[in-house]
Protein backbone atom coordinates (compact mmCIF):
# COMPACT_ATOMS: atom_id res chain seq x y z
CA UNK A 1 0.00 0.00 0.00
CA UNK A 2 1.38 3.65 -0.62
CA UNK A 3 2.03 5.63 2.66
CA UNK A 4 -1.03 7.93 4.25
CA UNK A 5 -1.77 9.83 7.23
CA UNK A 6 -5.84 9.22 8.11
CA UNK A 7 -7.12 12.44 9.53
CA UNK A 8 -11.18 12.96 9.91
CA UNK A 9 -12.09 15.16 12.98
CA UNK A 10 -15.80 15.34 12.18
CA UNK A 11 -18.40 14.55 15.45
CA UNK A 12 -20.50 11.97 13.17
CA UNK A 13 -23.84 12.08 14.99
CA UNK A 14 -26.02 9.64 13.43
CA UNK A 15 -29.83 8.40 13.93
CA UNK A 16 -33.36 9.22 14.24
CA UNK A 17 -34.15 12.68 16.31
CA UNK A 18 -30.77 13.64 16.80
CA UNK A 19 -31.39 17.31 15.63
CA UNK A 20 -32.06 17.96 19.11
CA UNK A 21 -28.47 17.34 19.72
CA UNK A 22 -27.63 20.24 18.33
CA UNK A 23 -28.65 22.63 21.57
CA UNK A 24 -25.19 20.57 22.91
CA UNK A 25 -23.43 20.86 20.25
CA UNK A 26 -23.09 24.55 18.60
CA UNK A 27 -20.59 26.13 21.11
CA UNK A 28 -22.28 27.29 23.95
CA UNK A 29 -22.79 31.60 23.30
CA UNK A 30 -21.96 31.36 19.95
CA UNK A 31 -23.51 33.81 17.27
CA UNK A 32 -24.69 31.76 14.71
CA UNK A 33 -25.29 31.82 11.22
CA UNK A 34 -28.37 29.43 9.64
CA UNK A 35 -27.44 28.69 6.22
CA UNK A 36 -29.66 26.96 3.97
CA UNK A 37 -31.08 26.47 0.29
CA UNK A 38 -34.28 27.37 -1.21
CA UNK A 39 -36.65 26.60 0.92
CA UNK A 40 -37.26 22.64 1.23
CA UNK A 41 -36.11 22.65 4.66
CA UNK A 42 -39.67 24.90 5.58
CA UNK A 43 -41.72 22.17 3.95
CA UNK A 44 -40.40 19.20 5.69
CA UNK A 45 -40.14 20.84 8.63
CA UNK A 46 -36.19 20.63 9.29
CA UNK A 47 -36.25 24.30 9.90
CA UNK A 48 -38.68 24.06 13.24
CA UNK A 49 -36.68 21.55 14.39
CA UNK A 50 -33.46 23.22 14.11
CA UNK A 51 -34.58 26.82 15.29
CA UNK A 52 -36.46 24.74 18.15
CA UNK A 53 -33.33 22.96 19.30
CA UNK A 54 -31.02 26.42 18.94
CA UNK A 55 -33.63 28.26 21.21
CA UNK A 56 -31.81 30.85 23.18
CA UNK A 57 -28.74 31.33 20.20
CA UNK A 58 -28.70 34.53 18.33
CA UNK A 59 -29.12 33.60 15.14
CA UNK A 60 -28.94 34.86 11.45
CA UNK A 61 -30.48 33.36 8.82
CA UNK A 62 -28.99 33.16 5.26
CA UNK A 63 -30.86 31.67 2.72
CA UNK A 64 -30.98 31.34 -1.04
CA UNK A 65 -27.73 29.16 -1.48
CA UNK A 66 -28.30 27.65 -4.93
CA UNK A 67 -27.52 23.87 -6.21
CA UNK A 68 -24.43 24.05 -7.58
CA UNK A 69 -23.58 27.06 -4.92
CA UNK A 70 -22.36 30.22 -6.96
CA UNK A 71 -19.43 32.35 -5.37
CA UNK A 72 -21.09 35.21 -5.70
CA UNK A 73 -24.28 34.08 -3.58
CA UNK A 74 -21.40 32.90 -1.23
CA UNK A 75 -19.43 36.13 -0.97
CA UNK A 76 -23.15 37.65 0.39
CA UNK A 77 -22.89 35.90 3.48
CA UNK A 78 -18.92 36.68 3.89
CA UNK A 79 -19.80 40.01 3.77
CA UNK A 80 -22.89 39.82 6.99
CA UNK A 81 -20.68 37.34 8.89
CA UNK A 82 -17.40 40.20 8.92
CA UNK A 83 -20.59 42.72 9.37
CA UNK A 84 -22.41 40.83 12.31
CA UNK A 85 -19.31 39.05 13.82
CA UNK A 86 -21.03 35.81 13.43
CA UNK A 87 -18.50 33.25 14.88
CA UNK A 88 -20.35 29.86 13.92
CA UNK A 89 -22.09 28.55 10.61
CA UNK A 90 -24.80 25.85 10.72
CA UNK A 91 -24.95 24.27 7.16
CA UNK A 92 -28.34 22.58 6.76
CA UNK A 93 -28.89 21.09 3.80
CA UNK A 94 -27.23 18.97 0.65
CA UNK A 95 -23.72 18.53 -0.73
CA UNK A 96 -24.24 22.44 -1.81
CA UNK A 97 -25.61 24.26 1.28
CA UNK A 98 -22.52 22.42 2.79
CA UNK A 99 -19.89 23.17 0.12
CA UNK A 100 -20.90 26.66 0.07
CA UNK A 101 -20.25 26.90 4.03
CA UNK A 102 -17.25 25.38 3.63
CA UNK A 103 -16.05 27.95 1.22
CA UNK A 104 -17.69 30.91 3.52
CA UNK A 105 -15.75 29.52 6.43
CA UNK A 106 -12.70 29.87 4.16
CA UNK A 107 -13.42 32.84 2.61
CA UNK A 108 -14.27 35.08 5.47
CA UNK A 109 -10.17 35.70 6.83
CA UNK A 110 -9.03 35.18 3.61
CA UNK A 111 -6.40 37.17 2.79
CA UNK A 112 -6.49 38.43 -0.86
CA UNK A 113 -9.27 37.62 -3.49
CA UNK A 114 -11.48 34.96 -2.55
CA UNK A 115 -12.13 33.96 -6.30
CA UNK A 116 -8.39 32.60 -5.49
CA UNK A 117 -9.00 29.95 -3.30
CA UNK A 118 -11.16 28.40 -6.38
CA UNK A 119 -9.05 29.59 -9.40
CA UNK A 120 -5.43 28.85 -7.53
CA UNK A 121 -6.50 25.91 -5.74
CA UNK A 122 -5.24 27.30 -1.75
CA UNK A 123 -5.21 24.40 0.59
CA UNK A 124 -7.19 26.18 3.45
CA UNK A 125 -4.95 24.13 6.32
CA UNK A 126 -5.22 27.23 9.45
CA UNK A 127 -7.98 26.22 11.56
CA UNK A 128 -6.97 29.48 13.23
CA UNK A 129 -8.69 31.50 10.29
CA UNK A 130 -11.87 29.60 9.47
CA UNK A 131 -15.13 30.59 10.69
CA UNK A 132 -16.06 27.00 12.67
CA UNK A 133 -19.54 25.50 11.41
CA UNK A 134 -21.44 22.05 11.62
CA UNK A 135 -23.94 20.65 9.45
CA UNK A 136 -26.95 18.88 9.23
CA UNK A 137 -27.34 17.02 6.75
CA UNK A 138 -30.86 16.75 4.04
CA UNK A 139 -29.81 14.73 1.66
CA UNK A 140 -27.10 12.18 1.20
CA UNK A 141 -24.88 11.82 -1.85
CA UNK A 142 -21.46 13.60 -1.52
CA UNK A 143 -20.00 12.93 1.55
CA UNK A 144 -19.55 16.39 2.30
CA UNK A 145 -20.75 16.44 5.80
CA UNK A 146 -17.37 14.15 6.83
CA UNK A 147 -14.78 15.35 4.24
CA UNK A 148 -12.91 18.78 3.41
CA UNK A 149 -13.65 19.25 0.04
CA UNK A 150 -15.87 21.16 -1.57
CA UNK A 151 -16.85 22.69 -5.10
CA UNK A 152 -17.94 26.09 -6.16
CA UNK A 153 -19.13 27.80 -9.42
CA UNK A 154 -17.98 31.16 -10.14
CA UNK A 155 -21.37 31.97 -12.16
CA UNK A 156 -20.25 34.44 -14.28
CA UNK A 157 -17.59 32.46 -16.01
CA UNK A 158 -19.13 29.18 -15.87
CA UNK A 159 -16.12 28.07 -13.77
CA UNK A 160 -17.05 25.11 -11.55
CA UNK A 161 -13.91 24.64 -9.06
CA UNK A 162 -12.72 22.06 -6.38
CA UNK A 163 -10.79 23.17 -3.28
CA UNK A 164 -10.51 22.00 0.18
CA UNK A 165 -7.86 21.61 2.88
CA UNK A 166 -8.00 20.00 6.42
CA UNK A 167 -9.17 23.58 8.21
CA UNK A 168 -11.98 22.52 6.19
CA UNK A 169 -13.85 19.24 8.01
CA UNK A 170 -17.22 19.99 9.61
CA UNK A 171 -17.09 20.25 13.30
CA UNK A 172 -19.98 17.92 13.48
CA UNK A 173 -22.81 16.59 11.01
CA UNK A 174 -26.10 15.12 12.19
CA UNK A 175 -27.57 12.80 9.94
CA UNK A 176 -30.66 11.77 10.78
CA UNK A 177 -32.21 9.33 7.91
CA UNK A 178 -35.77 10.22 8.69
CA UNK A 179 -34.72 13.68 6.86
CA UNK A 180 -34.90 11.77 3.47
CA UNK A 181 -38.67 11.23 3.21
CA UNK A 182 -39.48 14.44 1.55
CA UNK A 183 -36.61 14.26 -1.13
CA UNK A 184 -38.37 13.67 -4.74
CA UNK A 185 -36.92 11.13 -6.30
CA UNK A 186 -34.87 12.55 -8.70
CA UNK A 187 -32.66 13.60 -5.93
CA UNK A 188 -32.92 10.07 -4.55
CA UNK A 189 -31.15 8.84 -7.57
CA UNK A 190 -29.09 11.07 -7.92
CA UNK A 191 -27.50 10.85 -4.58
CA UNK A 192 -27.41 6.76 -4.98
CA UNK A 193 -25.15 7.51 -8.41
CA UNK A 194 -22.97 10.33 -7.15
CA UNK A 195 -21.89 7.94 -4.15
CA UNK A 196 -21.67 4.98 -6.21
CA UNK A 197 -19.41 7.43 -8.72
CA UNK A 198 -17.25 8.13 -5.35
CA UNK A 199 -16.76 4.54 -4.98
CA UNK A 200 -15.30 4.02 -8.15
CA UNK A 201 -13.51 6.92 -8.69
CA UNK A 202 -11.14 5.34 -5.45
CA UNK A 203 -11.36 1.87 -6.79
CA UNK A 204 -11.54 1.56 -10.61
CA UNK A 205 -8.09 1.92 -11.15
CA UNK A 206 -5.25 -0.43 -11.59
CA UNK A 207 -5.31 -3.59 -9.37
CA UNK A 208 -2.82 -2.86 -6.42
CA UNK A 209 -2.60 -4.13 -2.81
CA UNK A 210 -5.23 -2.06 -0.69
CA UNK A 211 -6.62 -5.45 -0.33
CA UNK A 212 -8.97 -3.91 2.79
CA UNK A 213 -9.55 -0.93 0.89
CA UNK A 214 -11.46 -3.15 -2.16
CA UNK A 215 -13.05 -4.94 -0.01
CA UNK A 216 -14.48 -1.88 1.79
CA UNK A 217 -14.99 -0.48 -1.29
CA UNK A 218 -16.88 -3.71 -2.49
CA UNK A 219 -18.99 -3.82 0.50
CA UNK A 220 -20.81 0.05 -0.37
CA UNK A 221 -21.20 -0.88 -4.28
CA UNK A 222 -23.42 -3.62 -2.89
CA UNK A 223 -24.69 -1.93 -0.52
CA UNK A 224 -25.89 0.82 -3.11
CA UNK A 225 -26.84 -1.75 -5.41
CA UNK A 226 -29.39 -3.79 -2.69
CA UNK A 227 -30.88 -0.58 -1.31
CA UNK A 228 -30.59 2.06 -4.43
CA UNK A 229 -33.83 1.03 -6.45
CA UNK A 230 -36.01 0.47 -2.75
CA UNK A 231 -34.97 3.45 -1.02
CA UNK A 232 -36.03 5.40 -4.35
CA UNK A 233 -39.30 3.90 -3.88
CA UNK A 234 -39.59 3.88 -0.09
CA UNK A 235 -37.45 6.42 1.62
CA UNK A 236 -39.52 6.57 4.52
CA UNK A 237 -38.00 2.64 5.38
CA UNK A 238 -35.54 3.28 8.08
CA UNK A 239 -33.39 0.35 7.41
CA UNK A 240 -33.33 1.52 3.71
CA UNK A 241 -32.61 5.19 4.94
CA UNK A 242 -30.00 4.53 7.26
CA UNK A 243 -27.60 2.54 5.01
CA UNK A 244 -28.33 4.80 1.98
CA UNK A 245 -27.21 7.24 4.46
CA UNK A 246 -24.21 5.81 6.16
CA UNK A 247 -22.65 4.64 3.12
CA UNK A 248 -23.02 7.95 0.93
CA UNK A 249 -21.00 9.23 3.67
CA UNK A 250 -18.83 6.31 3.86
CA UNK A 251 -18.14 6.71 0.14
CA UNK A 252 -16.55 10.03 0.46
CA UNK A 253 -15.38 10.56 3.69
CA UNK A 254 -11.45 9.69 3.20
CA UNK A 255 -11.24 6.07 4.30
CA UNK A 256 -11.07 4.23 1.20
CA UNK A 257 -9.01 6.63 -0.68
CA UNK A 258 -5.98 6.07 1.59
CA UNK A 259 -3.31 4.38 0.69
CA UNK A 260 -4.49 3.86 -3.04
CA UNK A 261 -4.02 5.57 -6.57
CA UNK A 262 -7.15 7.63 -6.70
CA UNK A 263 -8.77 8.58 -10.47
CA UNK A 264 -11.54 11.50 -10.21
CA UNK A 265 -11.44 12.39 -13.58
CA UNK A 266 -15.12 11.25 -14.35
CA UNK A 267 -15.38 14.04 -11.63
CA UNK A 268 -13.67 16.93 -13.64
CA UNK A 269 -14.73 16.48 -16.96
CA UNK A 270 -18.70 15.89 -15.33
CA UNK A 271 -17.82 19.40 -13.21
CA UNK A 272 -18.02 21.44 -16.40
CA UNK A 273 -20.72 19.53 -17.91
CA UNK A 274 -22.97 21.14 -14.77
CA UNK A 275 -21.08 24.59 -15.39
CA UNK A 276 -22.14 24.43 -19.01
CA UNK A 277 -25.41 23.01 -19.34
CA UNK A 278 -26.53 23.02 -15.44
CA UNK A 279 -27.11 19.34 -15.76
CA UNK A 280 -27.47 17.44 -12.07
CA UNK A 281 -23.85 16.86 -10.73
CA UNK A 282 -24.84 12.72 -10.41
CA UNK A 283 -26.33 13.05 -13.86
CA UNK A 284 -23.28 14.26 -15.51
CA UNK A 285 -21.25 11.50 -14.53
CA UNK A 286 -23.49 8.40 -15.13
CA UNK A 287 -22.72 10.51 -19.16
CA UNK A 288 -19.04 10.66 -18.85
CA UNK A 289 -17.83 7.58 -16.16
CA UNK A 290 -18.78 4.40 -18.24
CA UNK A 291 -17.10 6.63 -21.47
CA UNK A 292 -14.00 7.26 -19.49
CA UNK A 293 -13.81 3.16 -18.71
CA UNK A 294 -14.36 2.66 -22.12
CA UNK A 295 -11.61 5.10 -23.50
CA UNK A 296 -9.20 4.17 -21.00
CA UNK A 297 -10.19 0.64 -21.40
CA UNK A 298 -6.27 -0.47 -21.82
CA UNK A 299 -4.79 0.53 -18.57
CA UNK A 300 -8.64 0.01 -16.63
CA UNK A 301 -9.05 -4.03 -17.69
CA UNK A 302 -7.45 -5.76 -15.09
CA UNK A 303 -9.22 -3.69 -11.80
CA UNK A 304 -12.80 -3.69 -14.36
CA UNK A 305 -12.00 -7.12 -14.47
CA UNK A 306 -12.11 -7.75 -10.76
CA UNK A 307 -14.78 -4.94 -10.37
CA UNK A 308 -16.97 -7.71 -12.75
CA UNK A 309 -16.98 -10.57 -10.98
CA UNK A 310 -16.72 -9.08 -7.73
CA UNK A 311 -19.48 -6.81 -8.14
CA UNK A 312 -21.47 -8.54 -10.91
CA UNK A 313 -20.33 -12.27 -10.56
CA UNK A 314 -19.43 -12.25 -14.02
CA UNK A 315 -17.56 -15.24 -15.81
CA UNK A 316 -15.36 -15.43 -18.92
CA UNK A 317 -12.00 -14.05 -19.90
CA UNK A 318 -10.92 -10.64 -18.59
CA UNK A 319 -11.11 -8.92 -21.56
CA UNK A 320 -15.27 -10.23 -21.56
CA UNK A 321 -15.90 -9.68 -17.96
CA UNK A 322 -14.20 -5.89 -18.23
CA UNK A 323 -16.29 -5.07 -21.46
CA UNK A 324 -19.48 -6.39 -19.88
CA UNK A 325 -18.87 -4.81 -16.36
CA UNK A 326 -19.16 -1.01 -17.77
CA UNK A 327 -22.17 -2.53 -19.48
CA UNK A 328 -23.94 -3.69 -16.27
CA UNK A 329 -23.02 -0.53 -14.53
CA UNK A 330 -24.72 1.58 -17.29
CA UNK A 331 -27.95 -0.58 -16.66
CA UNK A 332 -27.40 0.05 -13.02
CA UNK A 333 -27.55 3.83 -13.72
CA UNK A 334 -30.33 3.35 -15.47
CA UNK A 335 -32.03 1.61 -12.95
CA UNK A 336 -31.52 4.40 -11.17
CA UNK A 337 -33.38 6.63 -14.03
CA UNK A 338 -30.45 8.10 -15.35
CA UNK A 339 -30.02 9.20 -18.69
CA UNK A 340 -26.66 8.44 -19.72
CA UNK A 341 -25.96 10.67 -23.16
CA UNK A 342 -24.95 14.06 -23.54
CA UNK A 343 -27.78 14.59 -26.19
CA UNK A 344 -30.47 13.22 -23.41
CA UNK A 345 -29.91 16.26 -21.77
CA UNK A 346 -28.95 19.03 -24.54
CA UNK A 347 -29.86 20.13 -28.13
CA UNK A 348 -26.18 22.33 -29.18
CA UNK A 349 -23.65 19.70 -28.10
CA UNK A 350 -21.28 19.86 -30.80
CA UNK A 351 -18.93 22.20 -29.61
CA UNK A 352 -18.56 20.47 -26.17
CA UNK A 353 -15.23 18.48 -26.11
CA UNK A 354 -13.48 21.16 -27.77
CA UNK A 355 -14.82 23.73 -24.91
CA UNK A 356 -13.83 21.44 -22.07
CA UNK A 357 -10.32 20.42 -23.67
CA UNK A 358 -9.29 24.04 -23.75
CA UNK A 359 -10.29 25.01 -20.85
CA UNK A 360 -8.77 22.48 -19.00
CA UNK A 361 -5.64 23.20 -21.27
CA UNK A 362 -5.76 27.24 -20.33
CA UNK A 363 -5.79 25.59 -16.48
CA UNK A 364 -2.56 23.32 -17.16
CA UNK A 365 -4.69 19.99 -16.61
CA UNK A 366 -2.86 18.35 -18.97
CA UNK A 367 -3.01 14.56 -17.17
CA UNK A 368 -5.96 13.49 -15.24
CA UNK A 369 -6.31 10.60 -13.71
CA UNK A 370 -4.68 7.77 -11.56
CA UNK A 371 -1.95 7.98 -14.90
CA UNK A 372 -2.32 10.72 -15.63
CA UNK A 373 -2.72 9.82 -18.89
CA UNK A 374 -6.28 11.45 -19.12
CA UNK A 375 -4.78 13.69 -21.29
CA UNK A 376 -6.37 16.90 -23.55
CA UNK A 377 -6.93 14.00 -26.40
CA UNK A 378 -8.40 11.68 -23.84
CA UNK A 379 -10.71 13.95 -22.57
CA UNK A 380 -11.84 15.01 -26.17
CA UNK A 381 -12.56 11.49 -26.98
CA UNK A 382 -14.36 11.05 -24.10
CA UNK A 383 -16.36 13.79 -24.28
CA UNK A 384 -17.47 13.21 -28.14
CA UNK A 385 -18.72 9.31 -26.56
CA UNK A 386 -20.59 10.67 -24.71
CA UNK A 387 -23.16 12.75 -27.17
P1 LIG B 1 -27.97 19.77 -3.60
O1 LIG B 1 -27.56 20.56 -4.77
O2 LIG B 1 -27.45 20.11 -2.27
O3 LIG B 1 -29.57 19.76 -3.50
C1 LIG B 1 -30.37 19.46 -4.63
C2 LIG B 1 -31.82 19.83 -4.37
O4 LIG B 1 -32.37 18.98 -3.37
C3 LIG B 1 -32.00 21.25 -3.88
O5 LIG B 1 -33.02 21.83 -4.65
C4 LIG B 1 -32.45 21.08 -2.43
O6 LIG B 1 -33.36 22.05 -2.00
C5 LIG B 1 -33.15 19.74 -2.46
N1 LIG B 1 -33.19 19.08 -1.15
C6 LIG B 1 -32.17 18.84 -0.29
N2 LIG B 1 -32.60 18.17 0.79
C7 LIG B 1 -33.94 17.99 0.63
C8 LIG B 1 -34.95 17.34 1.39
N3 LIG B 1 -34.66 16.68 2.53
N4 LIG B 1 -36.23 17.36 0.91
C9 LIG B 1 -36.52 17.97 -0.27
N5 LIG B 1 -35.60 18.57 -1.04
C10 LIG B 1 -34.32 18.58 -0.60
O7 LIG B 1 -27.66 18.22 -3.94
P2 LIG B 1 -26.39 17.33 -3.63
O8 LIG B 1 -26.42 16.27 -4.66
O9 LIG B 1 -26.33 16.96 -2.21
O10 LIG B 1 -25.13 18.30 -3.89
C11 LIG B 1 -24.62 18.52 -5.19
C12 LIG B 1 -23.41 19.43 -5.10
O11 LIG B 1 -22.37 18.81 -4.30
C13 LIG B 1 -22.78 19.69 -6.45
O12 LIG B 1 -22.35 21.02 -6.54
C14 LIG B 1 -21.60 18.74 -6.48
O13 LIG B 1 -20.60 19.15 -7.36
C15 LIG B 1 -21.15 18.78 -5.05
N6 LIG B 1 -20.35 17.62 -4.59
C16 LIG B 1 -19.54 17.80 -3.51
C17 LIG B 1 -18.75 16.77 -3.05
C18 LIG B 1 -17.87 16.95 -1.84
O14 LIG B 1 -17.14 16.04 -1.45
N7 LIG B 1 -17.89 18.09 -1.19
C19 LIG B 1 -18.77 15.53 -3.69
C20 LIG B 1 -19.61 15.37 -4.79
C21 LIG B 1 -20.40 16.41 -5.23
P3 LIG B 1 -32.94 23.33 -1.09
O15 LIG B 1 -32.18 24.25 -1.98
O16 LIG B 1 -34.23 23.86 -0.66
O17 LIG B 1 -32.10 22.81 0.05
FE1 LIG C 1 -19.70 13.73 -6.64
Amino acid sequence: MLNFQYYNPTNYVFGKGQIEQLTKLVPAGAKVMLAYGGGSIFKNGIHQQVTEALKGFEIVEFSGIEPNPHFETLMKAVAIIKEQKIDFILAVGGGSVIDGVKFISGAVNYEGDPAEILRKRILITDVSKVIPFGTVLTLPATGSEMNSGAVVTIAETQEKLAFGGSALFPKFSICDPTVIESLPKRQLQNGVVDAYTHVLEQYLTYVHEGFLQDRIAEGILHTLIEIGPKVVDNPSDYALASNFMWSCTMALNGLIQKGVPNDWATHMIGHELTAMYGIDHARTLAVVGPNLYRALFDTKKDKLAQYGRRIFNLNGTDEEVAHEAIEQTVAFFHTMGMQTKLSDYVKDYDHTATTIAKRFEDRGWLGLGERQNVTLEKVKEIVEMSY
